[in-house]
């Protein structure tokens, strides 16, 4: 494709749809390809949603990754970009960004078509860090130690960066170990998971890698690959907490709300900069402070709205629908 196609597109925030593979319903149905469309049908209203993006139910993960692949090597040339999967819990935003090993997601594919792209000259830098965002609590999944909170902190007067103190970086030299500490930092997400009730759909999990190249046109390009927490809001948490005791529920509460809240300030954050606003709230959440240096002006971001099609998600893909609505 055209590597230049997607940057001019939409203030450069672009919203693609995936459907969840399943039974199809007359609830939720689509029309896929460029600036396809999906049509709900809730509470007996009909609604039809614009998007830059829609794929069937059937798309495999190569399809989605081509969609991708033009924005992912653009950080080659210097280019900084997100790519956010989002959704409510169990529409399968792990499945489409890291994907089973037999039929890989969007974080092993970008990873390889990056090296491919860069071949073996050795002129280039890779740096990893992996971090997860849980009850706004950085914790770093690629730490020596036992992960640790850490602390974000506005970077050196006039930079304008963020800095996350005591985060490691990682120089990867190969594409070896890119994956071996992407499953590294993937197996301390799932060491948490065992402790706490599912953890992992409760926080975001966001992957940073900088890449230097020879002669870079405009310095080093980032590709931040985020998994978001599940979008499902904050009373079905509340409601299926009740039934396992007070403290459970109350603490299922705290978390959802503090999701919603985040997820509220990127929302936010892009709304603003595809309006081209002066007022970008970045402070609103530790997400999209984290995320502040990469969502500048330049920047491209990708949101992959996962949905449901099941009757009973159907509120929550009207509502999945409605945020990419307000960014897109
Ligand atoms: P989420 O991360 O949004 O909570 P998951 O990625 O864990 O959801 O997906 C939930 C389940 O659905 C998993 O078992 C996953 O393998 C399956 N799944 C999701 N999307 C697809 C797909 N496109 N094709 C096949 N299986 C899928
Ligand atoms: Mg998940």
């Amino acid at each position: 494709g055209c590597p230049g196609r997607l940057l001019e597109l939409k203030g450069n925030i672009r919203v693609l749809c995936r459907l969840r593979p399943g039974t199809p319903s007359s609830l939720v149905s689509s029309e896929p390809g460029p600036s396809g469309t999906v049509t709900t049908c809730y509470r007996g209203r009909q609604r039809r949603f614009r998007l830059d993006w829609v794929f069937s139910p059937e798309a495999s993960q190569e399809e989605v990754f081509r969609e991708l692949e033009p924005a992912v090597l653009s950080c080659l040339r210097g280019y900084s970009v997100c790519i956010f999967t989002y959704g409510q819990t169990g529409t399968g935003k792990t499945y489409s960004m890291e994907g089973p090993p037999e039929d890989p997601g969007i974080a092993p594919r970008a990873l390889q078509s990056l090296f491919q792209e860069m071949g073996t000259g050795g002129h280039h830098r890779v740096t990893l860090s992996m971090v997860e965002i849980y009850n706004e609590a950085v914790r770093d999944l690629l730490a020596p130690g036992p992960p640790e909170r850490l602390a974000v902190r506005q970077g050196p007067a006039g930079q304008g960066g963020i800095q996350v103190a005591g985060l490691t970086y990682w120089d990867v030299p190969n594409l070896e170990t890119l994956h071996q500490m992407l499953s590294l930092g993937r197996s301390n997400r799932a060491t948490a998971a065992t402790t706490k009730n599912r953890h992992s759909s409760r926080s975001h999990a966001l992957v940073t890698l900088t890449l230097r190249t020879a002669a870079p046109p405009r310095g080093p390009g980032t590709l931040h690959l985020v998994d978001l927490a599940g979008s499902e809001r904050a009373w079905k948490a509340g409601a299926a907490g009740t039934s396992r005791g007070d403290r459970d529920g109350a603490q299922r509460l705290r978390e959802a709300r503090t999701i919603n809240r985040s997820l509220l300030a990127l929302g936010g954050v892009m709304a603003a900069l595809r309006a081209r606003r002066p007022h970008v709230p970045f402070r609103d959440s530790q997400l999209t402070r984290l995320l502040q240096p990469a969502l500048g002006p330049g920047a491209t971001a990708v949101l992959l709205l996962q949905i449901s099609t099941r009757p009973e998600d159907l509120g929550e893909t009207v509502c999945s629908l409605k945020f990419a609505e307000r960014v897109g």
